[in-house]
Order: structure tokens, then sequence, then C-alpha cells
């Protein structure tokens, strides 16, 4: 069984039917070496990937306030190469980004082929916080489901492969980790009221979480629902599902760096050929 739950297009998900805290019956360290093993593995076909350069990977983040978003980036994206990672974080719209459509902000900053993309927070807020708060009509947020799938299909028409993770936390687990940051002060800057307030509207966001994942997981870019409540695991699993979906494109990625091996070689050896001729 695989760690993480993936959604099945058109079927409801219910996030009641997953437990944040499930291990797989792994215990800590046992864990953390399966987690070591697949990071080597991720971390060389980073490398193929960009070489290669025939396709961006783009894996969308979400999940409540301190359900490890930072954290997964930092454990998971630990072995990458930086040059071809690129890390976008979506807060509150500006000005400027509010007096345009939806995905503006989100479809400049997309990754480019070879670079593996990720984005904390992303165009899902538009369906998430902007829904639980009514920041727009229901018309809007609703028509904005098959604009996603849309938008998606055209980036995954164009070479992106696209991984969308909920990291599953519970709500007792959340109050753990915000009092946490309370008591540690070398956390405390990490500290917002807004989290507080924010958890008062649990179940609206459950809600929204449930709509956007049954809506908007698809065959080119499916929803996993991630346990999340022990970091260990959430690591393992992201980094599974990860690994299984960019190993489909090995196979590509070789043929092409085998043809441009193959290409370098030739002109290297026509270089020095052309050099081993007497000058005329
Ligand atoms: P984070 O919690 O991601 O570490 P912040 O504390 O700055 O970072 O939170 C970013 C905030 O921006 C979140 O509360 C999120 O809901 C909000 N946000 C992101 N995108 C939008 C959006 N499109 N509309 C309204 N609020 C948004």
């Amino acid at each position: 069984m695989p760690y993480a739950h993936k959604v099945t297009p058109g079927k409801k998900a219910k996030l009641g039917d997953y437990s944040p805290n499930a291990d797989d019956g792994l215990n800590k360290d046992e864990g953390k070496k399966r987690f070591a093993k697949l990071n080597a593995e991720l971390d060389l076909m980073q490398e193929e990937l960009y070489a290669a350069g025939k396709h961006s990977v783009l894996l969308v983040l979400q999940g409540m306030d301190t359900s490890g978003k930072d954290g997964t980036i930092r454990s998971v994206l630990l072995n990458l190469n930086p040059q071809g990672v690129r890390v976008e974080s979506f807060k509150v719209p500006t000005e400027e980004e509010l007096a345009h459509d939806f995905l503006w902000r989100i479809h400049k900053v997309t990754p480019r082929k070879g670079e593996f993309g990720v984005f904390n927070r992303s165009h899902y807020e538009d369906v998430l916080v902007v829904r639980v708060h009514e920041l727009v009509s229901k018309d809007v947020w609703k028509a904005r489901y098959e604009q996603i799938n849309q938008f998606e299909a055209l980036l995954a028409a164009s070479g992106t492969i696209i991984i969308k993770a909920f990291l599953h936390i519970s709500q007792d687990e959340q109050e753990k980790r915000l009092l946490e940051r309370e008591q540690d002060v070398t956390k405390a800057w990490k500290l917002s009221a807004g989290d507080w307030r924010e958890r008062g509207y649990w179940d609206a966001y459950m809600e929204a979480y449930e709509d956007a994942l049954t809506r908007c997981s698809t065959d080119i870019a499916p929803w996993y629902i991630i346990p999340a409540n022990k970091k260990w695991f959430r690591n393992l699993a992201v980094s599974e599902v990860l690994v299984d979906i960019l190993r489909g494109y090995r196979d590509t990625w070789h043929e092409t760096l085998d043809a441009m091996s193959k290409a370098r070689l030739t002109e290297l050896q026509e270089y020095r050929a052309s050099l081993a001729k007497p000058a005329k």
C-alpha cells in the first residue's frame, strides 16, 4: 500500500476516511531509513530532469497552518541541486495581483523545462481561504474549479508533471504545534494571532478542501492526501509519491540524454579529426 492516498478522479474525497496519524506500522527509525533511500533516488532523478530539459515538475503543497509545508520543502528537497529548484510562496495577494485574474501571479512563476518547482500554497487558496471568508461571490469561486483544471491541463500539455499534496493534520495536532511555538522562544517568530483565528474556521476549511480535492483531482494533476501528524511519515509519503511518479519518465530522459551524449561525442571526434588534418 502506498503511504499517501491518491484522490481518484471523479470520486468524492472524504478527509474523515484518512487518519492524519497514519504511519503504516513503521517506526521512526525505519521510516527515516526508507526516506533516505527515496531521497537519494529523487536526487538522481532531478539531475536527469534538469539535464534532459524535456519536462518540468510542479509540486503543489497545501495544508492548514502548521501542517508542515515549510518542513516538507526543507526535508524532501534537501539534497536537490538548488540550481534546478524553484520554490514559490503565495501570500495575501497584492493590489496589483488582485487587479488581475487569480491565475496571473501563478502562471508567471511556473517552473520552466528542467526545473523542479514547488508551490508553498498556490492557486488553490482562491478556492480555500477566499471561499471560507467569502472574499468573492459564490459564483466566482465556484467557476474556479474548472478554470483551475483547464489551467493545469495547459501546463501538463506543455510538459509539466503536476503533483499536488494536501498535508493532512488533525485539529489537535495543530493546537499542539501552535502551543509549542509559544513555548519555544526560538520559534516564537513564527507565531501569528491569525493562525488561531483561522483555526476557528476549521470545519469550513475541511469542507473547502474536500471540494477542491474532489473537483480538481485529475489524471494529469492528481491530488494526494498525506498523513501529516508525524513529520517523518509525512516526508516519507511525499517522497514516495514524487519518486513513483518521476520513475515513469526516466526512460524518456535517458533516451534524450543518450542522444545528447552521442551528439557531443561525435562533435568532439569531428573536432579532433579536423585538428589532425594537415592545413591546406
Ligand atoms: P504561511 O502561513 O504560508 O507560512 P503567511 O503566514 O504569510 O505564510 O500566510 C500567508 C497567508 O496568505 C495565508 O493566511 C493564506 O491564506 C493567505 N493567502 C494566500 N493566497 C491568498 C489568496 N489568493 N487570497 C487571500 N489570501 C491568501
